[in-house]
């Protein structure tokens, strides 16, 4: 009867999006009949803020769905240059984010980033909370040594993202180097991002090694967070994706690109889910 509910609820919302993932909704059905008790935390928010309008669109969509940290990367690293984010312009919408209760969560690539943000965003709001990453890209030590170091704060949290090679041994020296820095375990979290591909036919932009990620999970004892937008790459492919980690007893959360208009996004056109897709796949598995 419940389940009835959600799904009748859920359909008269979205019918659209229903549509469009069309045979898709059935599968997720099934999953969702087994799957009710299992919660996860949901990061969304676009790749990148493009402007103000798109903050305060991104906020409504977060409060409307009851998720509580929103991506919101001011500062892209690319594989090539184009759009790099809005930088330091977007600071006061991270800060009215968090006057509003959510947790703000973006990468830092610099200690002056990480710095600047703390201070003018996480400092100036009494009780709020932030979450900072360590990209992918990201991979001098020094730099990873001295974030741990800035972020060393009761309240900031640090999720530490797979560096793009495969090798666990990678993965967990950056955790080590946030350590040496002065970051707390309580601070830390483990993303799984996915692997470069062996080639370019590959279905995954990133393809994920789940057996890593648990026996780092395992090893570390830290949260292990999937991002199934930078694995999949291809929305029909997240969609997928989202619905599979769901299932994952050991995953604790997601991290989701969502975006209003995704196909003009300025970054990460092709994998980035609507709101109203992302709202029907978090119901539909039970998630939120
Ligand atoms: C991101 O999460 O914005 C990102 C660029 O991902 P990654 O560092 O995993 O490539
Ligand atoms: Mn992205």
């Amino acid at each position: 009867m419940e389940v009835v509910n959600v799904l009748s609820q859920v359909t008269k919302k979205n019918i659209k999006a229903n549509l469009h993932l069309g045979g898709f909704f059935i599968q997720i059905y099934e999953r969702y009949m087994t799957n009710r008790e299992h919660t996860q935390n949901i990061i969304a928010g676009p790749c990148s803020l493009e402007s103000a309008a798109h903050a305060q669109h991104t906020m409504q969509e977060a409060g409307r769905l009851g998720i509580q940290t929103i991506r919101m990367n001011l500062w892209k690293p690319r594989t090539s240059p184009g759009f790099e984010g809005v930088g330091e312009e977007g600071i006061p919408w991270l800060r009215e984010a968090a006057e509003r209760g959510f947790t703000p969560a973006l990468e830092v690539l610099t200690p002056q980033q990480a710095e600047l943000i703390m201070t003018e965003v996480w400092a100036k709001v009494p009780h709020s909370s932030l979450l900072l990453w360590i990209g992918s890209r990201n991979q001098n030590h020094l730099l990873q040594r001295d974030i741990g170091s800035v972020v060393a704060e009761k309240g900031v949290s640090l999720m530490i993202k797979n560096q793009p090679w495969r090798s666990k041994a990678h993965w967990a020296g950056i955790v080590e180097h946030v350590l040496k820095g002065g970051a707390a375990m309580e601070q830390l979290s483990l993303c799984h991002r996915g692997f470069a591909p062996a080639n370019d036919a590959s279905e995954m932009r990133n393809p994920p090694d789940l057996n890593m990620a648990r026996e780092l999970h395992d090893e570390t004892g830290l949260p292990l967070i999937m991002d199934p937008s930078h694995i999949g790459g291809r929305s029909a492919v997240v969609r997928q994706l989202i619905s599979d980690f769901a299932l994952l007893p050991e995953v604790s959360g997601q991290i989701i690109e969502v975006h209003p208009d995704p196909d003009n996004a300025l970054t990460d056109a092709k994998q980035q889910l609507s709101w109203s897709e992302l709202e029907l796949l978090l119901a539909l598995n039970g998630i939120l």
